[in-house]
């Protein structure tokens, strides 16, 4: 067995953090391969390296001075070497980040800094040795990842290797030019190498024991989500529940690898495991309720629209048109109705309205706004009965008004459409039904 272990940045972000780590990562001599992120925040009021080395590069690249930005993220690094008790110096290292800063060397390379150097803190303190990942984590010149290539070269790179720290979020071109992921990108990094190495698990160490069923702003410590599959995570992802970088399930997804998400403050919690496919019932009906305000939407009427070849085509083209994307198309038999993103949609609403009329010449079109979309989602619910009139009948029960309904034919979601203000409303009712009462 091979584990792959992810920490993120709370787990990182100083001594007492990287010593329980290490006694993670020793508790088992399975992990043999540690994906680190930079440190994170110690306190709220905290700032994260990683935004520490933005702002820091960004006056270099207006010809500042930047060297009381750069002492004060030595001094963070400083801080953990003396509390860990290491005999190691990072004075060349911070000697060439502020030449490379001071050759304007990129905000990625900047950035960069903060995993490769907790990296190097980490192999010292554990005796694993080091891996930079820019020597096999490869992206294309257009800045697109290179999976299968990174795959063929980390592979090559870690086998016969008993044990290594290998730095998250960044990889290089081939020109060896830095290169990062989008933020929280070490996720992808973790998936990388478990994908690499045939990794049995893939766990993802952070600050919360798992998924939970629902947002923790809205309920008051809901309960956790045990297992949950990639598709299922994508749907709540999507809708903005965020623990895990939405691409890191896709390297392990293909090699059928499970994602354990742990806690690094409190180990013997289970975690939420993330599969491609269970047997395992999930406790509630549903797996998870997650939900995002600000959408608009545009309905759109048309006697005898269902007989009219391409008109939805038409319609959507009007969007398409104007680089906006589209969120649901619920459909009547003489109307459709277009969701999308109030931000994205309100410079340009009547560019689209103008382009619908001449496209699509609709009987009526009506904008509503401050819409929010609630998605119910569970494998459960397809061999359930009655799962949406229990959603429905929750609602009514609390005077929320359901503006539109949409259930994919998976029957792995169903998404409903409220106004803004009943969101959080909704929310509770629903998490009632099938949580509290567990009906
Ligand atoms: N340190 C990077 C960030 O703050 C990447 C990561 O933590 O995954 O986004």
């Amino acid at each position: 067995m091979s584990k792959v272990v992810k920490f993120g940045g709370s787990s990182l972000a100083d001594a007492k953090q990287f010593q329980k780590v290490a006694d993670i990562i020793k508790a088992d001599p399975e992990r043999h391969f540690v994906v680190v992120s930079a440190p994170g925040k110690r306190n709220d009021k905290d700032t994260k390296v990683t935004d520490m080395l933005y702002k820091t590069y960004a006056l270099a690249e207006d010809d500042k001075n930047f060297s009381k930005e750069l002492a004060a993220i030595e001094a963070r690094y400083n801080e953990i070497i003396k509390g860990l008790k290491l005999k190691l110096s990072l004075k060349e290292e911070f000697e060439k980040i502020e030449e490379n800063f001071k050759a304007k060397a990129g905000s990625d390379y900047a950035a960069s800094r903060g995993e490769y150097l907790n990296g190097i803190i980490m192999s010292n303190y554990l005796g694993f040795e080091f891996v930079d990942p820019a020597e096999v984590i490869l992206f294309d010149d257009d800045g697109s990842f290179d999976a299968e290539m990174t795959n063929r070269k980390v592979s090559k790179r870690l086998r016969g290797v008993e044990n290594a720290v290998i730095s998250g979020f960044y990889g290089a071109y081939e020109n060896g030019k830095i290169k990062t992921f989008s933020r929280g990108g070490s996720d992808i990094t973790g998936s990388i190498v478990a994908r690499a190495i045939h990794a049995d698990v893939y766990e993802n160490w952070t600050d919360v024991s798992g998924f939970l069923v629902t947002d923790p702003r809205i309920i008051d410590k809901p309960a956790p989500i045990e297992t949950i599959t990639y598709t299922e995570l994508r749907e709540l992802a999507y809708m903005g529940a965020s623990v895990l970088h939405e691409d890191a399930i896709f390297p392990v997804r293909k090699e059928g690898i499970p994602i354990n998400i742990r806690n690094t403050n409190s180990p013997e919690d289970a975690g939420t495991w993330i599969v491609e496919s269970t047997a395992k019932k999930s406790k509630y009906t549903i797996t998870g309720i997650a939900g995002k305000k600000g959408f608009c939407c545009v309905n759109i009427s048309k006697d005898m629209m269902n007989s009219e070849v391409g008109y939805v085509r038409r319609v959507l083209q009007a969007f398409e048109d104007q680089n906006i994307s589209i969120e649901h198309v619920p459909s009547g038999i003489d109307t459709m109705t277009v969701f999308v993103a109030q931000e994205e949609f309100i410079d340009k609403e009547q560019a689209v309205v103008s382009e619908i009329h001449r496209l699509a010449k609709p009987d009526l079109l009506e904008i509503e706004s401050d819409l929010a979309l609630i998605a119910v989602v569970g494998r459960g619910m397809k061999r359930q009965r009655g799962t949406a009139a229990r959603i429905f009948s929750a609602l009514a029960h609390v005077s929320v008004n359901v503006r539109m309904i949409d259930q994919g034919s998976s029957e792995l979601n169903i998404i409903i459409g409220v106004e803004n203000r009943d969101f959080e409303k909704a929310i509770k009712a629903i998490y009632d039904i099938f949580v509290v009462t567990q009906l």
